[in-house]
C-alpha cells in the first residue's frame, strides 16, 4: 500500500553514508528526496512542508545517536516524525453508538461488517448493527446479510432515518450492548439534505464516535470533503478503505496533521477479515521498508503460541534448526494466510515482496516430503541416502529430485538463519520498538 513511497524513501536513505558526522549538505540532499517522495505519494503539500521542516530542525540540532551512524540517525529521526505525523498511538473505538458517515461507495457498509466482526470476535464485545440507509432498499439488505454471516444481531426498524436511529439506540441500551454500529446513507456529493439528516441522527443518538469512512484511492482530494463533514458533525475518527489498491498513501499521511482527526482502522480488501487497527508505529515501519514486525507477531500469536515461537527462535539463534522446525515453519506460513501480504510485513523482505512469489501448493508438497521422513531422518538428514530418498518420494507422492531440492533448501535456510542472526538482528536491536526478534 505504500510501495511507491517506501521505494523512494528507501532510495534516499540508502544513499546516506555511514560516516560518523551529520553534515548539513547530507541532510539537505536526503530531505529533498524525501520531500519529493511524499509529494509524489500525494501527501498534502502543507503537511509535507511542515514535516520536512521538523525533520530538518531535529537533524541539524541532533548529535549522532549513540550506536548509530549518520544515515541511521536520519532514519531514526524520520521514523520518529512519521510516527508523530500518523498520530503517535492507536486510537480505539469508544463504546457506545458509532455512526458511520461518508460519500456513497467509499465502503461504509462493508466496513461496518468488518468492524462488527472484529469487535465481536477479536475483542469479545457485545455488538449490534442497524442501518438508516432507507433510500436504497438493497443497502439495508446488504448489511443484514453481512450480519447474518458473522452472527451479529441486525436491528430492523421502519420509519425515517432519524426514527430508526432512535429506536436502534434504545434497543441497544436495553440489551446492554457495548457497541451499536449505525450505517447511514451516502451521496455522490455533499448536500444540505444529507447533512441535516446526519445532524438529526447525531442529536437523537448522542454517538460516542462519528467515523468518516474514506476511500484511500481518492487521495488528498478527499481532505476537503472530510473537512466539510467535520465542520458540521465533528468527526472523531477516520477509517481508510481500499488500502490494498494502488492508493499512494497520501491521504493516510495527511489526515491527522491537516485535520487533527485520528485514523482508527484501515481496510485492506473486500473480505470481512480485511481490516487492521491503525498503529502509527507499524505504518511508519512499513513506510520505511522495515516491515511490520508487530502485526506479524500478532498474526503469529494467533496461530502458534508464544512459547513455540520463543523455542523456535532460540533454536535458530543456537543454530539448531532441524527439518522438524522447517516443517513447523512451513505449516505456520500456510496458516498465516495470503503470503504476498504477509511477506510485506517481514522486515528486510518488504521491499522484495513483489518479486517473491510463494506457491502454496509447493509448500504443501514440501510438508508432505518432511512428513514421509522418519523422526530419525528429520533429526539427522545426513543419513538420507538414495534408497531412503526413493522411499520418501514414494510416500509423499513426489520425486527424488524434489526431495533433493528440499534437503538443499533446508541446508541453505539453516545457513541463512545463522547469518541473519549475526548481521541483521544485532544491528536492528534497540533501534526500533521490536518486541521480539522473529527468525525470518
Ligand atoms: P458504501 O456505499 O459506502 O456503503 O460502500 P460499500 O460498503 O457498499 O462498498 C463499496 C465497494 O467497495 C464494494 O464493492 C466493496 O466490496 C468495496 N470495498 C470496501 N472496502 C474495501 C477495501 O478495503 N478494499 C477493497 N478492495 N474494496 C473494498
Ligand atoms: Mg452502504
Amino acid at each position: 500500500m505504500f510501495e511507491l513511497l517506501t521505494g523512494r524513501i528507501k532510495n534516499a536513505l540508502d544513499k546516506l553514508t555511514s560516516s560518523k558526522r551529520l553534515s548539513e549538505k547530507q541532510i539537505n540532499k536526503s530531505l529533498r528526496e524525501i520531500r519529493l517522495a511524499l509529494l509524489e505519494a500525494d501527501v498534502d503539500p502543507q503537511v509535507v512542508k511542515n514535516f520536512i521542516k521538523r525533520v530538518r530542525e531535529k537533524a541539524l540540532n541532533k548529535e549522532i545517536i549513540r550506536g548509530l551512524n549518520a544515515g541511521e540517525t536520519i532514519i531514526k529521526i524520520v521514523y520518529d516524525e512519521l510516527v508523530e505525523l500518523l498520530g503517535k498511538t492507536h486510537s480505539e473505538l469508544k463504546k457506545g453508538t458509532v455512526l458511520f458517515v461518508g460519500l456513497q461507495g467509499t465502503g461504509k457498509t462493508t466496513t461496518i461488517g468488518k468492524i462488527a466482526l472484529y469487535l465481536s470476535r477479536e475483542k469479545n464485545k457485545n455488538v449490534a448493527v442497524s442501518s438508516t440507509d432507507i433510500r436504497r432498499p438493497a443497502a439495508m439488505e446488504q448489511l443484514k446479510r453481512l450480519c447474518e454471516k458473522i452472527k451479529v444481531p441486525f436491528y430492523e426498524f421502519q420509519g425515517n432515518p432519524v426514527e430508526i436511529a432512535k429506536k436502534a439506540k434504545e434497543k441497544a441500551e436495553q440489551e446492554g450492548r457495548d457497541y451499536l454500529l449505525l450505517d447511514t446513507a451516502g451521496r455522490l456529493h455533499i448536500d444540505e439534505e444529507l447533512m441535516e439528516e446526519l445532524k438529526k441522527i447525531k442529536e437523537v443518538t448522542q454517538p460516542s464516535e462519528i467515523i468518516y469512512v474514506a476511500d484511500a484511492m481518492q487521495g488528498q482530494t478527499a481532505l476537503e470533503v472530510i473537512k466539510k463533514f467535520h465542520e458540521v458533525l465533528g468527526i472523531t475518527g477516520v477509517i481508510l478503505t481500499k488500502m490494498d489498491g494502488d492508493a499512494r498513501g497520501g491521504l493516510a499521511l495527511s489526515i491527522r496533521e491537516a485535520l487533527g482527526i485520528p485514523i482508527k482502522f484501515i481496510g485492506v480488501g473486500e473480505k470481512l477479515e480485511d481490516i487492521e487497527p491503525f498503529y502509527p508505529e507499524r505504518i511508519a515501519q512499513r513506510i520505511l521498508g522495515l516491515g511490520d514486525i508487530q502485526t506479524l507477531i500478532e498474526k503469529a500469536q494467533k496461530t502458534i503460541d508464544e512459547d513455540t515461537a520463543q523455542e523456535m527462535a532460540l533454536k535458530v539463534l543456537k543454530g539448531e534448526f532441524t527439518l522438524e522446525d522447517m516443517k513447523k515453519q512451513l505449516e505456520f506460513i500456510l496458516k498465516m494466510g495470503p503470503l504476498d501480504k504477509l511477506l510485506k510485513l517481514v522486515p528486510g523482505l518488504s521491499a522484495y515482496a513483489d518479486k517473491i512469489k510463494v506457491d502454496e501448493k509447493l509448500i504443501k508438497r514440501k510438508i508432505a516430503i518432511i512428513n514421509s521422513m522418519t523422526p530419525e531422518e528429520r533429526r539427522n538428514p545426513n543419513i538420507i541416502n538414495l534408497s531412503r530418498k526413493k522411499r520418501i518420494a514414494k510416500g509423499s507422492g513426489t520425486s527424488v529430485s524434489e526431495v533433493n531440492k528440499l534437503l538443499k533448501e533446508y541446508k541453505q535456510m539453516k545457513k541463512m538463519l545463522k547469518n541473519f542472526r549475526m548481521d541483521r538482528l544485532s544491528s536492528l536491536k534497540g533501534k526500533f520498538p521490536f518486541r521480539f526478534p522473529f527468525p525470518f
